[in-house]
């Protein structure tokens, strides 16, 4: 078990200043906070989780022989960083949800019911990935979920789903939960893969470059592979995806099946579990409000923030590490969080320029060598149009129930990106605040208007970025 950290309690560091704050305790944020206390200086990582892990190593100090055997060995790999974090003397604040980072480098959360805030000298938000939505229709129906979050109960409490559960999509985790669940006994009703043909052809174009990253390669075969020997259904190429849905006697309606074609040929799987999953896109809900500068990335389908070779953003002292800089898995993340420190390290003079050039060369060249996989994995997991620009039934905006077609609509009244649709239809106004709607917004219209997603650009995301009440707001 990874050595006790002491959860800190709201007073401890309440209007206090501190050198650093890092929001985000993935690998980027605990990589980054192990480094920064190493050079003496005074760090607080938050995260809204109870414990420290992100996404990838969720719950790694709680989790027992049998959940690590079951979740692998690149989970395992956690408890390595989680315990050298443990032992930095870095302070870790959790289940406190930071709702504002200020340009200023004040830190606002929620805890426990309580609002606070202190004010760091440097930020580094490490605030990782969110799984891409995936709209099809039916996809908001009860028994729908992302394989993303049926993870998060695997990890988190070892649960999983009551019936056989039909993995649908494409992208590593997808085939990742697909084969935690194969050691975890669970029955895999069927894999229903969206890759194209054609995707798999443009993949090959850079199969050299992911050859020189051959362990993780070898990783993601022997996913499948182990699929294939547990001899879960695998459906190949599907299309024209939809999951259909039955009036319960309770009045509730609930999926009962998942309609596709696979090479061409018609599909009905019934099934009330249907998992989701088409990659994951970096969280830029920090960066967008505080207005630094995006760019379209054409090859993950995103918005990614710029940043110097560091993780500088184009506000100064705020830096961005691992996944919410752009996709490139844990790996990165924590080569990532160790440059941003570094850098960090210099401007507050606990480290020369030397020491942080000679202590990052290592660094570069590990991101490098794991980065070499990301243009094979890019172009072999791109999803299909028609799984981001839905049909006009489609539910877009599940807060507040928009669908494409009324966005289309909303195109041919004049509204020319999504911070209007908000004002023509509350879209992206709802408690997830456009993280589960926001790129689709972006590309429908994008679509609709005939122009690159960059020129309709994003939400302008204004804070609270979480859900907080004028009570706890009060509070303060
Ligand atoms: C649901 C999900 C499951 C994944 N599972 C795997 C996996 O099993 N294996 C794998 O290789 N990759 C997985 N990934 C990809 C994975 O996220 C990364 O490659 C890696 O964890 C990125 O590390 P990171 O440090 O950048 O961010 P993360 O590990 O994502 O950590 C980000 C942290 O920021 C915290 N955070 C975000 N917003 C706030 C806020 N407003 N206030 C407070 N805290 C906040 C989160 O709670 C989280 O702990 C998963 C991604 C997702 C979205």
């Amino acid at each position: 078990m990874p050595a006790e950290h002491k959860d800190e309690q709201i007073a401890d560091f309440d209007a206090q200043a501190v050198d650093v704050a890092v929001v985000g305790a993935g690998p980027a944020g605990m990589s980054a906070a192990t480094r920064l206390a190493r050079a003496g200086l005074s760090v607080v990582l938050i995260d809204e989780q109870d414990a420290v892990g992100g996404q990838i190593y969720r719950a790694i100090g709680r989790a027992d022989a049998r959940r690590k055997e079951i979740l692998g060995p690149d989970y395992a790999a956690g408890e390595a960083i989680a315990e050298a974090f443990a032992r930095s003397g870095a302070r870790h604040v959790a289940r406190a949800s930071v709702w504002q980072v200020t340009r200023e480098h004040a830190v606002q959360y929620l805890k426990d019911g309580k609002v606070g805030s202190f004010q760091a000298r440097r930020v580094i938000l490490a605030s990782g990935a969110l799984e891409r939505p995936f709209p099809i229709p039916g996809w908001t129906l009860p028994g729908v979920l992302t394989a993303g979050a049926a993870q998060i109960l695997l990890k988190s409490a070892g649960e999983v789903p009551a019936s056989a559960p039909v993995l649908v999509g494409c992208g590593p985790l997808l085939y990742l939960l697909g084969w935690q669940y194969v050691r975890a006994g669970v029955p895999v009703r069927a894999l229903v893969d969206t890759t194209r043909h054609e995707d798999r052809w443009r993949a090959k174009r850079h199969l050299l470059s992911a050859l020189r990253a051959w362990p993780l390669l070898s990783k993601g075969l022997n996913l499948i592979r182990t699929l294939r020997e547990a001899r879960v259904p695998v459906f190949e190429a599907a299309d024209d995806l939809a999951v259909e849905g039955r009036l319960g006697s309770d009045g509730v309606q609930r999926a009962t099946a998942l309609t596709f074609t696979s090479q061409g040929r018609a599909q009905r799987i019934e099934a009330d579990v249907i998992l989701l999953h088409q990659g994951v896109v970096p969280n830029t809900q920090f960066t967008q409000a505080l207005r630094a500068t995006h760019r379209w990335d054409n090859g993950q389908l995103c918005f990614r923030p710029q940043t110097d070779a560091w993780g500088e953003l184009d506000v100064p002292g705020i830096f961005v590490a691992g996944d919410g800089a752009g996709i490139g898995g844990a790996q990165a993340a924590a080569e990532q969080g160790a440059l941003a420190a570094l850098a960090v390290a210099v401007q507050l003079g606990a480290i020369d320029r030397s020491t942080r050039d000679s202590e990052a060369a290592p660094h570069r060249a590990e991101l490098e060598r794991v980065m070499r996989i990301r243009p094979f994995l890019d172009s072999l997991y791109r999803p299909r149009d028609a799984n981001r620009i839905p049909a006009d039934s489609t539910i877009v905006c599940r807060c507040e129930e928009v669908t494409a077609g009324e966005l289309r609509g909303f195109v041919g009244l004049g509204c020319l990106g999504p911070n209007q649709a908000k004002s023509f239809g509350r879209c992206g106004m709802g408690p997830c605040q456009g993280r589960l709607c926001g790129l689709t917004v972006t590309e429908v219209i994008a679509d609709a208007r005939n122009v690159a997603p960059g020129v309709v650009g994003y939400y302008r995301i204004r804070p609270p970025i979480k859900p907080l009440t004028l009570g706890e707001l009060a509070g303060e």
